[in-house]
């Protein structure tokens, strides 16, 4: 395979159920066909939910370990070997980039918000991957600010990967209903136009939404990493959004890509 130093995507994904790691479904498919279809990158620096903490951290491991931070699965779903290594080197060079304290914690590795999705993207695990933390002390603008400083590592090949939920409220999930609760759809469906139309402030201030902000989430570490995806994006990118649809009613499965 020729390799060459393409500029990477940032690519925001809404993860859902754990089980999407070991089910084929229509979520699932679709992340298969964007890892077709975009440049393989050399690294995956990921912004996991699932990776929420006092400060923000960073994982600088040569081998990360697996981490099976979800409860109550079944037990195929822990025996899940993703045995993918990660890259010293550009956790430091992370480092360097951001106007921020950084710890190296090599307590984490990679998680399910990770792991469950890049197993479908690439299951050879031959890319390297390293985790940055969300800091949960920090607000809404630090974590776009983030995301714009990490931007430049995708002319390195990384590509940035941000894995949560728009909408991920698990107190309203109804296993049996198709489509969204109408204030999930409208919390959505104004992320999305606003995104569109690259008004990522209003983003930021997911307030304005009104109401329906309010019952989108009750923490934020999933709606988060799509703040460091926009960050990294550019004007002159191409957008896409794909998955844009709905699982249990509460949890928004929209992604969108930067390229
Ligand atoms: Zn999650």
């Amino acid at each position: 395979m020729i390799k060459t130093t393409k500029k990477m995507p940032a690519l925001f994904i809404g993860h859902g159920s754990p089980m999407n790691a070991i089910e084929d479904n229509k979520f699932t498919k679709v992340w298969e066909e964007l890892a077709q279809r975009m440049p393989k990158p050399e690294a995956i620096i990921a912004i996991s939910a699932h990776w929420y903490t006092d400060g923000t951290r960073i994982t600088d491991d040569e081998q990360p370990k697996m981490v099976y931070d979800m409860y109550g699965f079944p037990e195929e779903l822990y025996k899940v070997i993703y045995p993918s290594k990660g890259s010293p080197e550009l956790a430091h060079m992370t480092m360097s980039l951001l106007n921020k304290e950084v710890i190296v914690d090599n307590s984490w590795g990679i998680d399910h918000g990770t792991w469950s999705v890049l197993r479908k993207m690439y299951p050879q695990a031959d890319i390297p991957i390293f985790q940055l933390s969300i800091d949960r002390n920090a607000d809404a603008n630090t974590h776009f600010r983030i995301g714009q400083e990490l931007s430049s590592l995708r002319e390195k090949g990384v590509l940035i990967f941000g894995s949560g939920n728009v909408v991920h409220n698990l107190a309203r999930v109804d296993w049996d209903m198709d489509g969204g609760y109408p204030w999930a759809v409208e919390f959505d469906n104004y992320i999305k136009e606003n995104i569109i139309n690259r008004q990522f402030e209003n983003v930021i201030d997911y307030k304005n939404a009104g109401e329906s902000s309010r019952l989108a989430f009750t923490t934020l570490e999933h709606f988060y990493p799509l703040l460091y995806v926009l960050g990294a994006s550019n004007e002159e990118d191409k957008l896409t959004i794909y998955n844009d649809t709905w699982n249990m009613g509460s949890l928004s499965m929209t992604g969108y890509l930067f390229e």
